[in-house]
């Protein structure tokens, strides 16, 4: 599996002190709310499992599946594969995502999720591609600011292969070609 990747953009060290330094940030900017985790599956797995670790809050996680992506490219429609089961109304709820691209999966769950009145809805996404973006959005918290590049690993897929990559990286072109 290592031999596919072309350049690793993440460590695993790197992705650790990115974990340690949101988790204090939200620690400190949740201190005295009702903190709720609402991951997007399948990618954002990892990442809220040792996120979740760094944030010292008695929290509840929760998930969700939307998907727009086949193969490297986003289709730019975005369906809700599932939903959360529970009450979010006056809550203080705080999206975990993999990697912000085009900004339209974040922006279709948090218009679901607003209706529902929450008493906060933000963001926190371990990767951004600002690049991307075909509709304005910026997420709260971002571990690192990436260019236009596919990238796979620590949960992020080509195909449902590769989430088990312990660190981010570049695909070599010959895999996908
Ligand atoms: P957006 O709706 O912002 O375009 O994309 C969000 C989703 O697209 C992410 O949760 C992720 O599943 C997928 N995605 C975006 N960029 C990449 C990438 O570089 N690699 C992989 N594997 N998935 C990506």
């Amino acid at each position: 599996m290592h031999n596919d990747i072309e350049k690793v953009l993440l460590s695993e060290k790197e992705i650790q002190e990115i974990c340690c330094n949101l988790g204090s940030r939200i620690t400190d900017d949740y201190k005295d709310k009702s903190l709720i985790l609402i991951g997007l599956l399948k990618g954002c797995n990892p990442f809220l499992s040792d996120l979740s670790k760094r944030i010292n809050l008695p929290l509840e996680i929760y998930y969700m599946k939307a998907s727009s992506y086949k193969g490297r490219e986003s289709s730019g429609n975005v369906k809700i594969d599932l939903d959360i089961d529970i009450d979010i109304k006056d809550k203080d709820v705080l999206l975990v995502e993999d990697i912000v691209d085009t900004g339209s999966t974040l922006t279709k769950v948090i218009s679901l999720l607003k209706m529902r009145k929450a008493s906060s809805i933000k963001v926190v996404s371990l990767l951004d591609k600002p690049e991307g973006r075909l509709v304005p959005f910026e997420a709260d918290y971002v571990g690192k600011t990436i260019p236009k590049v596919f990238v796979v690993g620590y949960g992020l897929d080509f195909n449902e292969r590769y989430r088990n990559l312990p660190y981010i990286g570049i695909l070599k072109k010959a895999i996908y070609i």
